[in-house]
Formats: C-alpha cells, structure tokens, sequence
C-alpha cells in the first residue's frame, strides 16, 4: 500500500478518534492488512486494532489490548457514564454494516473489564476485492476509527472543558452551557452523528464534501435542545440529541438565546426568506 494511502488513512483515524494514531501495512503477497494503535501508547500499552484478509470477500478486525496495558485500562475504569454510552453508540453503528462480535458480552451493554477484553468484526466487500486499497479504505472507514473512537472517548483523549463555564454554571433544564459545548466540540460525537445522520447538513442540506472537495470536512454537531425538555427532562442520547449543520447553518440556529433555534424553526425562516 502506497504511503501517502496510509497518511489519508491515519489523517481519517485522527479525525474520527481526536487522537494521534499510527498505522502500519501488514503484507504477504496478496495478504494485505494493516495494524493500528494510539501514537503516544504505542502498541503494548494501549489498544490495537488489526485488520486481515477473511475468506475470499471479507475483512475480519481484531481489537485487543497490548499485555503492558494496565495504567491506560486504569483510566477506562474512569470513563463516565456519557463516555461509555457514546463508545457503546459507536460500536452499535458498526453493527449495521460488519458484524460484531464481543467475547462474553452482550454488543449492546459491554464494557473494557480486563486486558482480556476483545472485539471482533467481520466486514464483506461485494464490489471490490479485499486485497485492493480500496476495501482497506473501506473497512477502516466502516469498522476500524468507530471503533478506536470508542476506546479513545473512554480512555478520554482530548476532552475539551471550559473552566470558567464549570465554575459558574449556567443552568438551563438542567443542561449547563459549558455541557452542551462539550458534546458540540467532540470529535467522536461528530463520527457517530455523521455516521447517523448522513455527511450533509440536517438544515439546508449542503455536502460540504461535493462542494469542497478535500476542504468540505466541514460539518458540525448540533446538540438539539427541545424547549419541550423544560417541562419532560429525559436522558441524554448522543444518538437521536445531535444533528450535523453546516456552519453557516448552526451560526443561525444559535443566534435565538438561550434556547436555539430548531432546526424546523430555521427551514421555515429560510422558506420565507426565499431559499428554501
Ligand atoms: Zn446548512
Ligand atoms: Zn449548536
């Protein structure tokens, strides 16, 4: 596999996790796979992803953790409640196309107990072989960053708070603002609501990505706050809370304080406005 595939490769992992992330070629013959860790745990001390050539049409990925893993498995037994329903959202969503496999737990309720901890994913490929760069590509896109974005949100790589915000906060149905821009800003709440919700913007329905090509990785995440929830408070659901708005999109949405805009709301102005 060509260098420059492995760097677009480890850019896409890097994006999706908001971690640093190495990734290196496995190749006997027309064996193609690939091995992939956190940069800064290397392979022994953190989680490692491989991905191998399965029967004729599919890939299988492995992820397991390195034998030196006890300081990060230490902080996994940190994560909180939020974190481990985002990583378990996550690897739901590899569940609509691979199948998952996670030894002695259930894919909907798992959680990282031990070193021994593993999961297992076969994907098919129907329309290309998987010796082809093409279907390396895929399966990373598909299996491999959804999954070592729910190993880096529970390990906790770059969670962005607001000092300030926590120290006085401002409380909204229960909601601080300095929480909602958290979810906003997490790159892994961005994957899975792409990966929900589609690349294109829930409001005006830009693809950034058509328009702009290399440059259109655009998107953003909107934390859908239901004036309704006032009243009815329910539990947070990284699945069905946030939408992806184009920026122009998401500036207009917050420009109705505190509550925003929905995303109903905004379509209907731009229909009276002419653009719709
Ligand atoms: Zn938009
Ligand atoms: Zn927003």
């Amino acid at each position: 596999m060509l260098a420059r595939k492995l760097d677009l490769i480890a850019d896409a992992l890097a994006q999706g996790t908001g971690a640093a992330i190495a990734v290196r070629a496995l190749e006997t013959g027309r064996r193609k796979g690939l091995r992939i860790w956190f940069n800064d745990l290397d392979e022994k001390r953190g989680p490692v992803a491989e991905l191998k050539p399965h029967g004729l049409k599919s890939h299988g990925v492995s992820l397991g953790f390195g034998s030196f893993s006890a300081q990060v498995l230490e902080q996994i037994s940190d994560a909180s409640p939020e974190d481990i329903q985002l990583a378990r959202s996550l690897v739901k969503s590899v569940a609509r196309s691979a199948e998952i496999d996670i030894p002695g737990q259930s894919v909907d309720e798992w959680l990282v107990q031990d070193g021994g901890f593993r999961i297992e994913a076969r994907y098919r490929h129907d329309h290309t072989l998987p010796h082809e760069d093409e279907s390396l590509t895929e399966t990373c896109r598909e299996v491999i960053i959804p999954l070592m974005a729910a190993m880096a949100e529970l390990i906790g790589y770059d969670v962005v708070e607001d000092p300030s915000a926590s120290l006085t906060p401002e409380v909204e149905g229960g909601l601080s603002r300095a929480t909602v821009s958290r979810r906003e800003r997490n790159p892994r709440n961005r994957l899975l609501c792409l990966r929900i919700h589609g690349a294109y913007c829930g409001c005006c329905g830009l693809d950034p990505e058509s328009r702009y090509g290399h440059a259109g990785s655009i998107l953003e995440v909107h934390h859908l706050e239901p004036v309704s929830m006032l009243e009815h408070p329910r539990p947070y659901d990284p699945e069905t809370d946030l939408i992806p708005l184009c920026p122009n999109c998401h500036r207009a949405v917050h420009t109705r304080r505190p509550w925003p805009l929905t995303p109903h709301e905004l379509a209907a102005y731009m229909e009276e406005a002419g653009h719709a």
